[in-house]
């Protein structure tokens, strides 16, 4: 696997993003559909910064506050990994392209 340093480079090579939390509960996220979420707000998507836009529905259910994962892990994709809204296909092409260049 290469190493992703941020969600689109995930995304573009197909690689699911895991938030760990300490109380243990991880989730996988589709990389394409999260990348576009923190596009749309303009959101920094830089795994270190990105990490703070997360937190874990099992302890805020239980403490009433956002707990923050302890690491973004990067996985192979799987059929349960949830799928935020894909991006529209003229911004992805867009985005490679930026990429490639
Ligand atoms: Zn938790």
């Amino acid at each position: 696997m290469r190493r992703a340093t941020c969600l689109f480079e995930a995304a573009a090579w197909n690689y699911a993003v895991k938030p760990v939390c300490a109380c243990g509960h991880q989730a996988n996220f589709n990389p394409h559909g999260l990348w576009w979420h923190f596009q749309k707000r303009m959101w920094d998507d830089r795994l270190g910064p990105a990490r703070a836009r997360f937190w874990c529905r099992r302890c805020s259910l239980q403490q009433r506050r956002r707990i923050r994962p302890v690491r973004l892990e990067i996985v192979r994709q799987s059929a349960g990994d949830i799928e935020l809204a894909f991006p529209p296909e003229r911004e992805w092409k867009r985005a490679i392209s930026r990429f490639r260049s």
